[in-house]
């Protein structure tokens, strides 16, 4: 059983990651497929199982060698049941079967998560966490995730939706609309869509091209995250100013949920999180000025260390746990 793998995946939009997983979280092979969400969704698990199929024949072993199957999928899960509650560009319809689904077409006992919390435990199993068992980790990508773990296990709420950080809000009054319908989300400040929003009214506020930021805008018609985080490491003042505003809110919002939680690891991931350190100790200067002071000395605050394979590897967790849990 210990030289047995198990499969994560973690399902995109556009691309869904796959990989074969020792039961110490080793990754043993990677690979990515096209997500499919083409007639309401229902070649996508037939494809992953085909992948799968391929894949392990085509490494020299038989389907048996693999114990189960975890998911991360881009919505609110009901973990108890595996149904994918509503799901915004996969095609499903609301409340689709996924654990179920996934099981027919794989023939492997499967667990299914919120993607935001796959990323979260692959960080604590084997990434930024370090063995830490309370930690909470935001994904700041086009959207913001997050995923709150306690004493290990993540945090469901009553109804999949807990942990959702990148909703929380930010500016109460006047805020700009957000994909959840409401305004003023943490996102729609802090992910790289945000960042670029707010970068694109600074911009469009007026006066001649000054600065490295401004002169990028003049010459390309638009600015990137990385563009706003490379000027302000050169010491562009209006990448600055947008930076602060960012990481104002940012840390502003961690330092509440750090004083509800107190985790022994804040872990900032995604694509706007390489932006390294200019993000993270602007982030950590705001965290400390509103955070309790017993927990701003004993909550750390760090990068995800995973990248991309954060959510696969959570995915195995997910059915390396239930396993162990059921043997
Ligand atoms: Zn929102």
């Amino acid at each position: 059983m210990l030289n047995n793998w198990i499969a994560g995946v973690d399902l995109g939009g556009t691309t869904t990651k796959i990989a074969f997983v020792t039961m110490d979280g080793e990754i043993v092979h990677k690979w990515e497929i096209p997500t499919d969400n083409s007639n309401e969704g229902q070649n996508i698990t037939a494809n992953i199982a085909k992948a799968i199929n391929e894949k392990i024949h085509l490494v020299g072993r038989t389907n048996d060698h693999l114990l189960g199957i975890g998911m991360g999928a881009p919505g609110p899960v009901d973990y108890k049941t595996g149904i994918i509650l509503n799901t915004v560009n996969l095609g499903w319809k609301d409340n689709f079967p996924l654990k179920e689904s996934l099981e027919a077409a794989t023939s492997l006992p499967a667990a299914i998560e919120n993607d935001a919390n796959c990323a979260a435990l692959g960080e604590m199993w084997k990434g930024a966490g370090n063995g830490a068992k309370d930690l909470v980790c935001v994904t700041l990508g086009t959207g913001v995730g997050g995923g709150v773990i306690t004493n290990g296990n993540i945090v469901q709420g009553v109804n999949g939706a807990a942990g959702e950080i990148g909703h929380i809000t930010a500016i109460p009054f006047g805020g700009a609309p957000c994909n959840c319908g409401r305004t003023g989300c943490l996102e729609t400040v802090a992910s790289a869509t945000g960042i670029v929003r707010l970068a694109m009214a600074e911009l469009s506020a007026g006066g001649p091209p000054k600065g490295e930021l401004a002169m990028k805008f003049a010459g390309n018609g638009s600015v990137t995250a990385k563009d706003v985080f490379d000027a302000a490491r050169n010491g562009d003042d209006l990448a600055k100013k947008v930076l602060d505003k960012v990481t104002f809110h940012l840390g502003f919002v961690l330092a509440s949920i750090a004083n509800t939680l107190n985790p022994e690891k804040i872990v900032l991931g995604g694509g706007v999180s390489k932006a390294g350190a200019i993000l993270l100790d602007s982030v950590r200067e705001y965290f400390e000025k509103y955070a309790f002071s017993s927990v701003k000395n004993s909550t750390q605050l760090t990068l995800a260390t995973l990248g991309n394979d954060a959510g696969v590897l959570g995915a195995a967790w997910i059915i390396k746990n239930k396993l162990n849990k059921e043997r």
